[in-house]
């Protein structure tokens, strides 16, 4: 970690160029306009940890709309306003995107020349923050670029890898900020200190009165974060499920499934292989008991059209578990024939549920059937003299076992076995 307060060498050196000279020209601008610029949040946070971040959160303690509108004239560019916020997003040129935030008091009627006054604008809005390590800002203003606010001793707690609330009643206000803490504390590896913690427990009832649509993007954050599976341990730890869920699992087998789901994901991930964000579909219901009598209330939770999608196929999976009698050892075949119409989402989560111990060949499967590209198709039928009709259908499904069971097979090999097999039926 850098030992001086002063920014600018550390920004030169892992901003990308482009952000940096953004990042000074609003400060130059700002003082134009009599208004100062700061920049907050996560990117000094990760400035300071040499992590990539190009969200730039500034804070102006004068009027951001105006100094949007300001910059859009001089370089171009797009503005979206917030007016009820008195926030803008302004999309330079080159792509790049600046939030730019009126602090949140005075931004009406700022006072230019008081030093104190602004200064202790930017402080109140720091004070806002969740944990000390985001509270910190960083001066754009020429004379002053580069130099470090920190406040509530941000850095400090940086070093000693901690999170720390800036006010005991922080969580009672915001108790979504309990998962914030359980999310950063998972990608960092950085613990609450124990202040922090106690009052993280004290105050998790208090969930219980935050608003579906907050609790769901904050959870969707937590179980896409780097580092999901050790989130949901301190889920458990701090006894939040109880507060999320209605019928939370036992804790030995949730995290045996979460642990499954989060492996997966990760090597799917590494493979290339897209899963979509309904996958937190497949997280939450694993945190449930994964008994479809005991259906997950999630009524309320913003899902979206594919979380539905996901969540009843999974459903679906889990209630036909007896009838579809799938077995790991079966052969990719069967399994195929069975699974073949299911997207990866749900499968995810109805394998880790009702298959704890023995899911690898599943989940193989599911990766090489992802994987592939299916090398026939039905103009390839048509032209070995096929008629479409719906046994095109099962021909293909024939050709994506064949390919699964041996995926080197080439299109040739597999053209000619069609022709072989179906062309005299
Ligand atoms: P990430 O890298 O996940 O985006 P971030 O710190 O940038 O992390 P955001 O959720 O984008 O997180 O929030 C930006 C900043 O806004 C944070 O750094 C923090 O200062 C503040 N913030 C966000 N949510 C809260 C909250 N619930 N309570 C207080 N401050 C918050």
């Amino acid at each position: 970690l850098p030992l001086k307060r002063q920014m600018t060498e550390t920004m030169k050196k892992y901003l990308s160029p482009t952000i940096f000279q953004l990042l000074e020209l609003i400060g130059e601008e700002a003082g134009y306009l009599s208004m100062r610029a700061y920049l907050i949040g996560g990117m000094v946070r990760d400035l300071m940890l040499e992590r990539d971040n190009e969200d730039m959160d500034i804070v102006v303690e004068g009027d951001g709309i105006s100094l949007a509108l300001h910059l859009q004239k001089l370089y171009g560019g797009k503005v979206r306003k917030h007016d009820e916020f008195r926030t803008a997003t302004w999309k330079h040129p080159s792509g790049f995107k600046v939030d730019l935030t009126s602090a949140r008091t005075e931004y009406y009627d700022f006072p230019a020349a008081l030093p104190k006054v602004e200064l202790s604008t930017i402080k109140e809005d720091l004070y806002r923050r969740d944990f000390t390590i985001n509270a910190m800002g960083i001066c754009l203003n020429q004379e002053e670029f580069g130099e470090l606010l920190d406040y509530f001793h941000g850095y400090e707690d940086l070093n000693k890898e901690k999170l720390r609330v800036l006010y005991n009643l922080s969580f009672v206000e915001d108790p979504t900020r309990i998962l914030r803490a359980v999310r950063f504390e998972s990608r960092f590896n950085f613990s609450m200190d124990e202040q922090t913690e106690r009052l993280a427990v004290q105050s998790a009832n208090n969930l219980l009165s935050v608003s579906k649509p907050r609790l769901s993007s904050e959870l969707i954050r937590l179980f896409t974060e780097e580092n999901a599976s050790e989130g949901v341990k301190r889920m458990r730890e701090l006894t939040l499920n109880k507060y999320l869920l209605t019928r939370p699992g036992d804790d030995e087998p949730v995290q045996k499934r979460i642990d499954c789901i989060y492996y997966w994901h990760s090597v799917f991930k590494e493979e290339g292989i897209a899963v979509n964000r309904s996958i937190w579909m497949a997280y939450m219901f694993s945190l449930t008991t994964g008994r479809v009598n005991d259906e997950v209330d999630l009524e309320g939770f913003c899902l979206t059209k594919e979380d539905v999608k996901t969540l009843n196929d999974l459903y679906n999976l889990l209630v036909s578990h007896q009838s579809r009698s799938i077995d790991p050892s079966l052969p990719i075949r069967d399994i195929h024939v069975n699974l073949a119409t299911m997207k990866p989402e749900p499968l995810f989560g109805y394998f880790a549920i009702e298959f704890p111990d023995h899911n690898e060949k599943l989940f193989n499967y599911l990766l090489t059937r992802e994987k592939l590209t299916r090398k026939v198709d039905g103009n390839d039928l048509k032209k070995l003299g096929l008629k479409p009709s719906p046994y095109f259908k099962e021909i293909l499904l024939e050709v994506d076992i064949k390919q699964l069971e041996n995926p080197e097979t080439s299109k040739e090999k597999l053209i000619e076995w069609v022709s072989h097999k179906f062309l005299n039926k």
